[in-house]
C-alpha cells in the first residue's frame, strides 16, 4: 500500500481534479483542475476541511486519502512495543507486560478499521460489495455488539425494546454488525453512553420491514448539521481522535445495499435517532 489510496472517483484525464486529504478530512493538496472547479486558487483549498471545501459541488472531484500516516503511526507504535517485549522480556514486571500488551491490541485494532474502512469504501463505489445473507435476529446482534463495545466502554448503559412480533432479517450479519457498531460508538463518543436505547419493531408492508433506532441521551445533532452527517468526511469536529467522517457514509452504504434506509432525526432538546430498515425480503 502506498502513501495515498484513491477513495474518489479515480480518472487523472483531462479536466478531472483531484485533492488529497489526511484522514482528518483536512486537505492537504488540490491539483489544477480542481481548484478550477471549485473556482478557488489552490493554495486558498489547503488546511481547509474537505467538505467545506467540496460543498456540493463534488461531481468529478476525486477525493484521494493520504492514509500512510494514519496506518504508520499505530504500526510504528506496535513495533516499539514488541521489540521490547521480546528484547527485555525478563526485565519487564507482570503489570507493565499487560499494559503494553494492551497498546498493542488497541492500535491493530486501529489499523483494522481503518484497512476495513478503506477497504468498504472502494467496494461500496465500485458497487463489488459482495453480501453474504442469512436470517438475523436483529435485537439479538445489537444486544451482542452493546456487551463488546462495553468492553472498551464500561460506562455505556444501553437497553435493547424489542417490539411485538418481530421477525429475522435475511441480511449479512458482519455489515449490519458493522453498521450497528458505528451506530452506537458514535452514540458513546458524541452523544451520551448513559440512557441509550435501541429499539427494534416491526414496519408493515409488502415485504415489510424491521426498523431499528439507535437514541441516544445526548445533546443531539443541529439542524444546519443534520443534512450533511452522511456526507463523507463529514464531522463536526475535526481531528478527533478515532474519527475520520466515513462512519455513517459507510453506514448508510452498507444499509443500502441491502435494500434498507439510515435515517437520523435530533428533536430540539432530545438525543439523536438514527434509524436504518432492513426489508423482510432479500434485494
Ligand atoms: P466518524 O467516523 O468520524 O465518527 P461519522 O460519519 O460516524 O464520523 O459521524 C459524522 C459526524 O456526525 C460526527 O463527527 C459527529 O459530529 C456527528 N454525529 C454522529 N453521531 C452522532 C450522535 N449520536 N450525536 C451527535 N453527533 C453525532
Amino acid at each position: 500500500m502506498g502513501h495515498t489510496m484513491t477513495t474518489g472517483s479515480t480518472g487523472s484525464g483531462a479536466g478531472t481534479g483531484r485533492i488529497v486529504v489526511d484522514s482528518g478530512g483536512t486537505v492537504l493538496e488540490a491539483d489544477d483542475a480542481a481548484a478550477e472547479r471549485l473556482g478557488r486558487p489552490a493554495a486558498e483549498l489547503a488546511g481547509r476541511s474537505v467538505s467545506d471545501v467540496l460543498g456540493s459541488g463534488a461531481d468529478g472531484i476525486a477525493v484521494v486519502a493520504a492514509v500512510g500516516h494514519e496506518l504508520r503511526s499505530p504500526l510504528t507504535s506496535i513495533r516499539g512495543y514488541t521489540s521490547l517485549l521480546l528484547n527485555r522480556w525478563e526485565k519487564i514486571g507482570d503489570a507493565d507486560k499487560q499494559l503494553m500488551l494492551g497498546q498493542i491490541n488497541h492500535d491493530a485494532e486501529r489499523v483494522t478499521r481503518l484497512i476495513n474502512e478503506l477497504l468498504d469504501i472502494s467496494r461500496l463505489e465500485t458497487g463489488r460489495l459482495t453480501l453474504t445473507p442469512r436470517w438475523v435476529s436483529l435485537p439479538e446482534l445489537a444486544q451482542s455488539v452493546v456487551t463488546s463495545i462495553r468492553a472498551t466502554s464500561p460506562d455505556l448503559e444501553a437497553e435493547v425494546a424489542v417490539g411485538a412480533d418481530v421477525p429475522e432479517v435475511p441480511a449479512d450479519s458482519d455489515k449490519i454488525e458493522q453498521v450497528l457498531t458505528n451506530l452506537v460508538e458514535n452514540a458513546v463518543k458524541y452523544g451520551s453512553p448513559k440512557g441509550l436505547r435501541i429499539e427494534a419493531e416491526l414496519v408493515a408492508g409488502s415485504p415489510g420491514a424491521v426498523a431499528v433506532t439507535v437514541r441516544d441521551a445526548g445533546e443531539g445533532i443541529a439542524p444546519e448539521d443534520l443534512p450533511r452527517v452522511f456526507d463523507r468526511w463529514f464531522q463536526r469536529e475535526h481531528g478527533r481522535p478515532n474519527g475520520t467522517g466515513l462512519g455513517l457514509w459507510i453506514s448508510r452504504g452498507l444499509v443500502e445495499a441491502h435494500g434498507g434506509q439510515l435515517t437520523v432525526a435530533s428533536p430540539p432538546g432530545e438525543g439523536a435517532a438514527f434509524t436504518f430498515t432492513l426489508p423482510l425480503a432479500s434485494p
